[in-house]
């Protein structure tokens, strides 16, 4: 087996024990490998280990990749920050957009999906550290939002996505992924029926899982380092 299985299967049963550890049932949390920065054969290779569901970052990468593994099933998620005018192209090739953080993006995608598929899964991103930095709504601005993103045709809301402040310690990352579980729960005592909780990466995705998470985006614990992305892939973010 080569390293991008033992990889995922090493993580897959880190999923699992963690879970268990907080009585959540296994099968509730979904693995999204996030293949930015790594060529299609290595999204292949990664494929034939039975991962599914891919995540990029870079519009450009994301098409390029999805043209070229254009005949395997794979779920392609966006949880890049997304420029209006890359929408389009968006909205066209993704199954899952997590990264909604304002309503003129989520009008944008809603327009551009051909009704006749499945609608575009969505999430919207919260800035649950609050860093001026980063990308994600705030908090207090989150509830008026999603309402108005339920609404939209074409796109169905599924719940929230958060990158928090990265923090080495079990319990810190743990605080900051309860405070976006805090506002899933809000969210869905409105009658909003998120059912996704899109949190956790390589380094803290265990505190993610014991917080609620149904949803962890891993890249380098399953791919390794990534070295910087190519010019021609960068300059298409
Ligand atoms: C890169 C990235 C990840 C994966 O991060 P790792 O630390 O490599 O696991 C997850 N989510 C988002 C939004 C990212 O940009």
């Amino acid at each position: 087996m080569n390293d991008i299985c033992d990889n995922i299967h090493s993580i897959q049963d880190s999923i699992e024990t963690t879970a268990r550890r907080f009585n959540r049932p296994p099968e509730n949390i979904k693995l999204l490998a996030v293949s930015k920065t790594w060529p299609a054969e290595v999204v292949r290779t990664a494929w034939s280990c039975g991962q599914r569901c891919f995540g990029e970052n870079y519009v450009n990468e994301l098409i390029d990749k999805a043209k070229k593994l254009e005949e395997l099933d794979i779920e392609w998620h966006f949880i890049g920050h997304l420029q209006s005018n890359k929408s389009r192209a968006v909205a066209e090739t993704a199954d899952w957009v997590h990264s909604v953080d304002r309503l003129s993006i989520a009008k944008r995608l809603s327009a551009q999906r051909d009704p006749h598929r499945p609608p575009l899964q969505v999430c919207v991103q919260i800035n649950v550290s609050e860093e001026a930095s980063k990308s994600g709504i705030k908090p207090s601005e989150a509830l008026s939002l999603l309402h108005q993103v339920r609404d939209l045709p074409n796109l169905k809301l599924r719940g929230l996505m958060a990158i928090p402040a990265k923090t080495t310690q079990f319990t810190g990352q743990r605080a900051a992924f309860a405070r976006l579980r805090e506002l899933f729960e809000q969210a869905n005592r409105q009658g909003l029926q998120l059912d996704t909780l899109s949190m956790g990466m390589s380094n803290d995705f265990a505190a993610a899982i014991a917080e609620g998470a149904t949803l962890v985006r891993v890249g380098t614990a399953i791919f390794g380092e990534r070295v910087a992305a190519p010019q021609a892939l960068k300059s298409g973010r």
